[in-house]
C-alpha cells in the first residue's frame, strides 16, 4: 500500500510511528547504564552465571515482536549481572581496559549515525585521519605516516606482518602467493611475544615455523645478541629475514623489548620493525613512562589499542605505519563498484578499505575522538601513570610480606606473584586455586600465567577507577584465601596496613583516585 504522505514511513520501517515512548525508554536505557558505571563498586567484580540464565540464551529465534521494555529487562537481569566485570575497579584479569561513560555516549552517537568508514566523501573519515596523526605525532612518526582502526591489537599485528610481506616481496606476491616464491621470509620476535604474532605468520601463509622465537634477559626483554645470531643463522641457511616483531608492554609481565637496538638491528639488516604495543605503546601519553619506550619512533609499524590503556570501550584497535604507501601497497585493490572520483560521494581516496582487509567498517574513530577530547591526552597519560603506581604499590606489598614471592619485575602495570608452597606442584595448585575462588568471590579477579614454569597470579591494572583499595582487597584476600587453602589460621588486621599513591602505610584511603575518569569529566 502507498503511503499516505510523502513524509509517511512504510508499514516495514524499524521507526516508530510515535517516537515519545521510545525515546522515554532510551533514557531509561542510558539512566540504568549510569547507574551500573557509578556503582560498580557495590557489585561482585564477576559471577557465574545461573545454568537457568545460560539456558535461556538456546531458545529459538523470535518470529514475532517483543516490547522493547521486555527485552530491556532482560539485559538487565541476565545479561548485564554476567559479564566479565571489566567494568569494575577490582578486575585485573588478562589486560582488560574500563572503558568510560564519556566513551559509552560516544559509542550510541556513533550507532545512531550509523556510518560505514569503509571509504566516501564524509567526514568521519576525517576523525579517523586525525586520530591517525595524532597517534604519528605521539610515537614521534614523520608526515607520511597513516593508520587505521581495527579490531584490535591481534588484526593491527596481522596487517603489519602483511605490510612487511609486501613490502618485502612487493605487490607482486599479491598475485602468485608466497608458495610461488623461491625466498623462504623468517621473521623474529621474543619469545615472551603475545601469541597473534605467531598466528600472524599463519594467516598470511608464512608459517608459525619460520617465526623465530629469540630468548630474554632476566628482565623479560628480547636478547639482541641471540637475536643477531639468529639472523647471521638464517642468511646462512639461505633464508630471507624479513621482519622483526618488538615487543612495548609483554602480555605477562608488561617487559619492553629494547627499542632502539631492535631498530639498529633492523636497519642494518634492511628488516621490517614492527612494534607489539597492544597496551604498552600508549605509555607515550605518560611523561613518566615514555623514555621507557624509547626507539618505538624507528619503528616501521606499530599495532596497539585504545581499548586497553586507553579506556576506549570495546573494540578500538590501531595499525599506525611509517610509510602510508607501503601499508596501501598491501592491501589497495580496484573494482568498479568502488570506482574513485574527484568530486560527489566517491571522491576522498585513499579510503581505509585501502589500508586493511575490511570494506564495511563501523566508526571506532568516533569514542576514541570522544575519549581524547574530553579527556584529553595528559589526563588519560596520568591515568596509565596511576595504574603504574597502584602496581608498583601492589608489588611493594608482596615482596614484603614472607608467605608471598615475587615472580617478575615489575616495569609497568603488571604484577606476577604467587603465594609460596613446600613445592613447585603444590605451588602451581595452591596458586590456581587461589585464583579460583577469587573470581568466584567477587572480591576481586586477576587471572593466572606461567613464569619460568611456575604458575602465577597475575594482576594487570589497566582500568583508570582502579586504586590501592582494590589491589589491597585483592592481596588481603589472596592471603586469607591462601591462609584457608593450606589449612593456616588467617592473620588478624589483614588490612591495617594498606598503602596509599605514596607508598606511606595508611588505615583510610580514598575510594576513588584522582585519575578516574568519571569524577574528571565533570570539571
Ligand atoms: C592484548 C594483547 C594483544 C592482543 O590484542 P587484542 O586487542 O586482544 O587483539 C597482543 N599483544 C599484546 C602484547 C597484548 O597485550
Amino acid at each position: 500500500m502507498p503511503p499516505s504522505s510523502p513524509s509517511a514511513a512504510p508499514q516495514t520501517s524499524l521507526d516508530p510511528a510515535d517516537w515519545s515512548d521510545l525515546r522515554a525508554q532510551g533514557h531509561r536505557m542510558l539512566d540504568d547504564m549510569f547507574d551500573y558505571l557509578s556503582t560498580l563498586r557495590d557489585r561482585p567484580v564477576w559471577q557465574p552465571a545461573p545454568p537457568a540464565v545460560r539456558a535461556g540464551f538456546s531458545s529459538p529465534m523470535p518470529r514475532q515482536p517483543t516490547d522493547l521494555a521486555v527485552a530491556h529487562n532482560r539485559f538487565m537481569e541476565e545479561i548485564l549481572p554476567y559479564a566479565v566485570g571489566n567494568a569494575h575497579p577490582g578486575f585485573m584479569g588478562w589486560v582488560h581496559g574500563g572503558g568510560s561513560a564519556v566513551g559509552m555516549l560516544a559509542e550510541t552517537l556513533a550507532a545512531g549515525l550509523n556510518a560505514n568508514l569503509g571509504g566516501r566523501n564524509q567526514i568521519p573519515i576525517e576523525v579517523e585521519r586525525q586520530i591517525a596523526r595524532w597517534m604519528a605525532e605521539l610515537f614521534g612518526m614523520p608526515a607520511g605516516a597513516g593508520g587505521l582502526f581495527v579490531t584490535g591489537t591481534s588484526m593491527a599485528n596481522l596487517i603489519g606482518v602483511l605490510v612487511a610481506r609486501t613490502s618485502a616481496l612487493g605487490r607482486a606476491v599479491r598475485q602468485a602467493g608466497v608458495a610461488a616464491q623461491a625466498d623462504r621470509l623468517v621473521a623474529y620476535t621474543s619469545v615472551c611475544a603475545h601469541g597473534c604474532i605467531a598466528q600472524a605468520m599463519d594467516i598470511a601463509g608464512l608459517g608459525i615455523e619460520n617465526l623465530r622465537k629469540i630468548p630474554v634477559d632476566a628482565q623479560f626483554r628480547m636478547d639482541p645478541v641471540a637475536l643477531q645470531a639468529a639472523i647471521d643463522a638464517d642468511r646462512q641457511a639461505g633464508l630471507r629475514p624479513f621482519l622483526i616483531a618488538g615487543t612495548a608492554g609483554t602480555v605477562d609481565v608488561g617487559a619492553v623489548d629494547p627499542l632502539n637496538t631492535l631498530a639498529d638491528i633492523a636497519a642494518r639488516e634492511q628488516l621490517w620493525f614492527h612494534v607489539d604495543g597492544a597496551f604498552g605503546a600508549l605509555a607515550m601519553l605518560a611523561p613518566g613512562l615514555a623514555p621507557l619506550l624509547q626507539g618505538i619512533e624507528r619503528a616501521d609499524s606499530v599495532a596497539f589499542d585504545f581499548h586497553k590503556w586507553g579506556q576506549v570501550p570495546y573494540d578500538a584497535g590501531f595499525i599506525l605505519v611509517r610509510d602510508s604507501a607501503a601499508q596501501q601497497a598491501a592491501f589497495a585493490a580496484s573494482a568498479a563498484y568502488l570506482s574513485r572520483d574527484d568530486r560527489g560521494l566517491a571522491a576522498n581516496s585513499p579510503w581505509p578499505c585501502d589500508l586493511g582487509p575490511d570494506l564495511s567498517r563501523g566508526f571506532r574513530a568516533l569514542k576514541t575522538w570522544f575519549t581524547l577530547t574530553v579527556y584529553g591526552a595528559d589526563h588519560l597519560g596520568a591515568v596509565i601513570a596511576h595504574t603504574c603506581t597502584v602496581a608498583q604499590g601492589l608489588a611493594a606489598r608482596v615482596q614484603a610480606e614472607p608467605r608471598l614471592e615475587l615472580l617478575a619485575p615489575v616495569a609497568l602495570n603488571i604484577v606476577c606473584f604467587r603465594y609460596r608452597a613446600e613445592d613447585a606442584a603444590a605451588a602451581d595448585r595452591l596458586n590456581a586455586a587461589i585464583v579460583l575462588e577469587l573470581q568466584e568471590s567477587g572480591l576481586a579477579a586477576p587471572s593466572t600465567t606461567r613464569i619460568g614454569g611456575a604458575l602465577a597470579i597475575r594482576a594487570a591494572i589497566v582500568n583508570h577507577r582502579s586504586t590501592h583499595v582494590d589491589t589491597d582487597r585483592l592481596f588481603d584476600a589472596v592471603l586469607a584465601i591462601g591462609a584457608q587453602l593450606t589449612g593456616q589460621a588467617p592473620l588478624k588486621n589483614e588490612g591495617d596496613t594498606a598503602t596509599t599513591d605514596a607508598g606511606v602505610a595508611a588505615t583510610t584511603v580514598p575510594a576513588r583516585a584522582v585519575t578516574d575518569l568519571e569524577s574528571q569529566a565533570v570539571l
